[in-house]
């Protein structure tokens, strides 16, 4: 029995871990994925670490992480996804669902935390109409495929305009792909007006404001998209779709067990990272999506400080 099972093995459930194990907590770490680190593994670009470590690359940023954990005695379990959350018994311990290559099993532990990050809608979810081809991805995806050298791309239109838009045009232009146009059904980008203007400097694309997808053409590979802004009408030849931002949680596991989620965003709340079920915490873009990666490891320090003395108290 663990004294703490943590879900997801970003910045935040890395770190709240790592303080927990170093406290001298039994912690163990699941992950879906075949590898430790969350998000930051896939976004090979600098801009990781500022607040908590130093400035460093995505998957730098992640590799230190999940050194520091294991260094710290957690016990890292990859390949593994949590599909569900017992009840709490008598004793105060609660069973983890998992499914691993070994198979099915039940993990129990003292205390959960949750730290499964956050998602980019998806292009079901913002009603874009049209053809449903290849060639449409959330910026997440698109970094896979760019790291698995599979994405093939030359012409790319993006819809939204967030920082993590922005994040997109520099993958794109490093996998051999321009960027044709920014779109956003708002009235300007919601990044930093630096960056902006950089990015549109550097690679030369217009940032489309108060404009909407209004279909999406060809089949079985996407061809163009048309789009309706101030300026009417008009038809843009591409062959990639980035859908990026507009996050909204992973809280599935936290839906399943009956926790309450906030409006629009799914967030999870908490009160101090304990949520309303006793003995489950969360921390990192679970409760905001999406912040930076270093406030979501400091989430998961501040969260280990809370867990700590939680799990003094059961003992006592
Ligand atoms: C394209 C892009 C660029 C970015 N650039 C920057 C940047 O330059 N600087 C910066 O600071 N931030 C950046 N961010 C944001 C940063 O990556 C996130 O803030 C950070 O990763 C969030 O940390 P987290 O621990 O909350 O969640 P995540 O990093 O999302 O980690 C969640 C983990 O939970 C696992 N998981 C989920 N569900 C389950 C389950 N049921 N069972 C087991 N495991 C599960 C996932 O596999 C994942 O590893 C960027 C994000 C993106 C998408």
């Amino acid at each position: 029995m663990a004294d703490v099972i943590v879900i997801g093995g970003g910045p935040a459930g890395l770190t709240c871990s790592t303080h927990l194990a170093r406290a001298g907590a039994e912690v163990v770490l699941l992950d879906r994925d075949v590898a430790p680190g969350g998000v930051p593994r896939y976004t090979d670009h600098l801009g990781y670490g500022i607040r908590d470590l130093r400035l460093q690359s995505g998957p730098r940023y992640a590799h230190r992480l999940s050194e520091a954990a294991l260094a710290a005695g957690v016990q890292i379990r990859t390949s593994t996804t949590a599909t569900g959350l017992t009840q709490r018994t008598a004793d105060g311990t609660r069973g983890v669902e998992v499914t691993a290559p070994s198979g099915r099993e039940v993990l129990q532990g003292r205390a959960i935390v949750l730290a499964t990050g956050c998602r980019e809608r998806p292009r079901s979810a913002r009603l874009i109409p049209g053809s449903r081809p290849s060639g449409i991805y959330s910026t997440a995806w698109l970094q896979r495929a760019t790291l698995a050298g599979s994405f093939t791309g030359r012409r790319a239109v993006i819809v939204g305009a967030e920082h993590v838009s922005y994040s997109a045009v520099m993958t794109l232009h490093h996998a051999g792909c321009r960027t044709v146009a920014m779109v956003t059904d708002l009235g300007r980008h919601q990044t930093y007006a630096p960056v902006d203007l950089a990015a549109r400097l550097r690679y030369r694309f217009p940032v489309l404001n108060d404009t909407r997808i209004r279909a999406v053409e060809g089949s079985p590979t996407l061809e163009s998209v048309v789009v309706d802004g101030p300026g009417g009408e008009q038809r843009l030849a591409c062959d990639t779709l980035i859908v990026s931002g507009d996050w909204v949680a992973e809280n599935e596991l936290a839906r399943r067990i009956g926790l309450a989620v906030s409006t629009p965003r799914g967030a999870v709340p908490v009160n101090s990272f304990q949520t309303a079920e006793p003995g489950i915490f969360a921390a990192g873009n679970i409760l905001h999506p999406a912040k930076t990666a270093d406030a979501c490891a400091r989430d998961g320090e501040q969260a280990a400080r809370v867990i700590g003395p939680w799990l003094a108290a059961q003992r006592t």
